[in-house]
């Protein structure tokens, strides 16, 4: 399987048959070989998730399908492409072609997203996060930890071979408690569980934030599946 980072939290993952692209907003995209279908994921509405470009993606290509969160609107699907999308809610199960995708709720707004394909299992966490901010009250930021708990359970003893996880450094000193919670859903000593790579996103384009993960948790059994992203269009063979 390749992986492509594109920009913020937009991923390609392509593997033998399919393409699985993810909360694409901007970036170069990748070429996307036409015998290949195309499944585009959208999380949430938010402008940094959700580009209606992605509908351009269509142009001169049949095998291509929309997996989008409940909450974008379907007026911005074009006439041609709505019997090519589905809108999923949190909690739904759906699939095609061999495709199966799982939605869990998002602390934020729309759904993530656990999708199996070809054997691979991915994870893309949208912007289902624990957002603690400094300013907040300390019981929102209480039931926001509360929330992304109960959220993210359905992950617990999930084996992934990819999973997309934010790694924010707006949030200052609280920038990897989604992260850190996230690692304890599996026993990272044991290279069978857990996710095999984990690839930290929603960064704004600073990557020092996933080398001071690294430098502040050398410890942890995790830290070797942690990948470094270095910039926009690095791709990743695993
Ligand atoms: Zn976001």
């Amino acid at each position: 399987m390749k992986i492509t980072y594109i920009a913020h939290s937009g991923f390609l993952a392509e593997l033998e048959h399919t393409l699985l692209l993810f909360d694409y907003y901007q970036g170069e995209l990748p070429a996307f070989p036409g015998d290949k279908e195309l499944f585009v994921f959208a999380s949430h509405r938010h402008p940094d998730h959700f580009n209606p470009d992605i509908f351009r993606l269509a142009e001169g290509r049949e095998n291509i399908f929309f997996v989008l969160s409940h909450d974008i609107w379907k007026s911005r699907v074009p006439e041609g492409q709505k019997d090519r999308t589905v809108h999923l809610k949190a909690g739904e199960e759906w699939s095609r072609s061999g495709v199966m995708v799982k939605t869990l709720r998002s602390t934020d707004e729309g759904v993530a997203f656990l999708v199996q394909a070809e054997e691979k299992t991915l994870y893309h966490a949208g912007d289902l996060n624990d957002w603690r901010w400094d300013g907040e009250e300390e019981d929102w930021n209480r039931r926001m930890a509360e929330k992304f708990r109960r959220y993210i359970e359905p992950l617990r003893g999930v084996r992934m071979d990819a999973a997309f996880v934010p790694l924010d450094p707006r949030q200052e000193e609280h920038y990897s408690l989604g992260l850190d919670y996230f690692l304890t859903l599996a026993d990272y000593r044991n290279p069978r569980e857990g996710a095999e790579k984990i690839y930290p996103m929603h960064c704004w384009d600073d990557y020092g934030i996933i080398e001071r993960w690294l430098s502040e948790h050398s410890d942890s059994p995790a830290a070797d599946r942690i990948v470094r992203i270095l910039g926009r269009g690095e791709a990743f063979i695993q």
